[in-house]
């Protein structure tokens, strides 16, 4: 004997979102009425383990094989008794795009065996509405995320911004007393926004902002006792001031590294608002530091319509600069 129980809802949410809430199983205790226990490695070919539980049903345990994991569109795995011919049951989910931003989720389970006479009944009409309330579960994380309106960075969410250069400004650090004070004295250029882990961003902010001068331009006025290198053996190597933590500015000592003769600096220390925001780089890598995947179609949408290009490296204009840079160090 062979079933197929079909179910599928469409959610207003990119397949990237679905996707999201559907392969994080140690979240699935928060919203998960079907599964609502899963643990384990999710790598084809592993085992996973919890408990399946449907209304109506006796709660079981839950010990399938993962069979296929194709990220933001299709997971499956498999359930089959050791006995052969006797009860197989595959569980899958796809997601497709519907194209207008929402995804169309198709939740089945095939099974087939012999066993199957005696539970096909039930599992056809209460496991049924298990899966479909698993479905609107699912849906209504899914859709919660992708409606949020995250914040992004004070600036970029103001949308105001100078014309000015701050040249001849000073940055102050975060001590309300004797700060850090460094003066700029050339144009500020490339304003920008960083998703990576290594630049310093105040806590209100979710991604870094940075902007580059030309190297020989910053000034300690007061406080340089107070500046301390954050991590030396790093490219860019980055002063910090070791009471409040600002990062001031950070340098590139490597002459053949492509930033060289560039010094970064935070043009939120300047008082006053800052140089428009060119681009937003290394956005996925706010994955990495814990912003949660589900969350990134919301960000990415945000900047959108904060009309900020963003990018996981940085810009093209950038990217191009550097391939080049090392086109020209390999001929020179
Ligand atoms: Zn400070
Ligand atoms: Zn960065």
């Amino acid at each position: 004997m062979e079933e197929t129980l079909d179910t599928e809802i469409t959610i207003e949410a990119p397949a990237h979102t679905v996707w999201a809430v559907l392969d994080n199983i140690a979240r699935y205790p928060d919203w998960n009425p079907l599964v609502p226990e899963l643990r384990g490695r999710t790598t084809v070919g592993k085992q996973v383990e919890g408990v399946l539980t449907r209304e109506g049903m006796p709660t079981v345990p839950l010990k399938p094989t993962l069979t296929a994991i194709v990220g933001a569109r299709e997971l499956r795995w498999l359930s089959e008794r050791p006995t052969p011919g006797e009860f197989r049951a595959e569980h899958y989910f796809l997601l497709e795009e519907t194209g207008n931003g929402s995804t169309r989720l198709i939740h089945n389970e095939d099974f087939a065996g012999t066993f199957l006479e005696q539970v096909w009944e039930p599992i056809n009409t209460l496991g049924r509405a298990a899966y479909e309330k698993m479905n609107v579960a699912l849906k209504a994380r899914a859709e919660n995320y992708a409606s949020e309106i995250p914040a992004i960075h004070p600036t970029a969410d103001a949308g105001s911004y100078t014309s000015e250069s701050l040249e001849g400004k000073t940055m102050r650090c975060g001590c309300a007393i004797a700060p850090v004070e460094v003066a700029i004295n050339a144009p500020v250029y490339h304003n920008h926004l960083c998703g990576c882990s290594k630049c310093w961003k105040p806590e209100n902010a979710l991604l870094a902002m940075i902007a580059v001068v030309p190297a020989g331009n910053l000034e300690v006025i007061d406080g340089g006792e107070k500046l301390e290198a954050v991590e030396k053996d790093l490219k860019i190597v980055r002063y910090a001031c070791r009471d409040c933590g600002s990062h001031m500015f950070g340098q590139v000592e490597d002459v053949d590294h492509h930033f060289f003769g560039l010094d970064f600096i935070h043009p939120e220390l300047v008082d006053g608002p800052a140089p428009r925001l060119e681009f937003a780089g290394f956005v996925s890598s706010l994955v990495e530091t814990g912003t949660e995947p589900a969350r990134m179609s919301a960000i990415r949408a945000r900047l959108s319509d904060l009309g900020i290009p963003f990018y996981d490296a940085f810009s093209p204009e950038i990217m191009d600069i550097i391939a080049w840079h090392k086109v020209k160090l390999a001929k020179s």
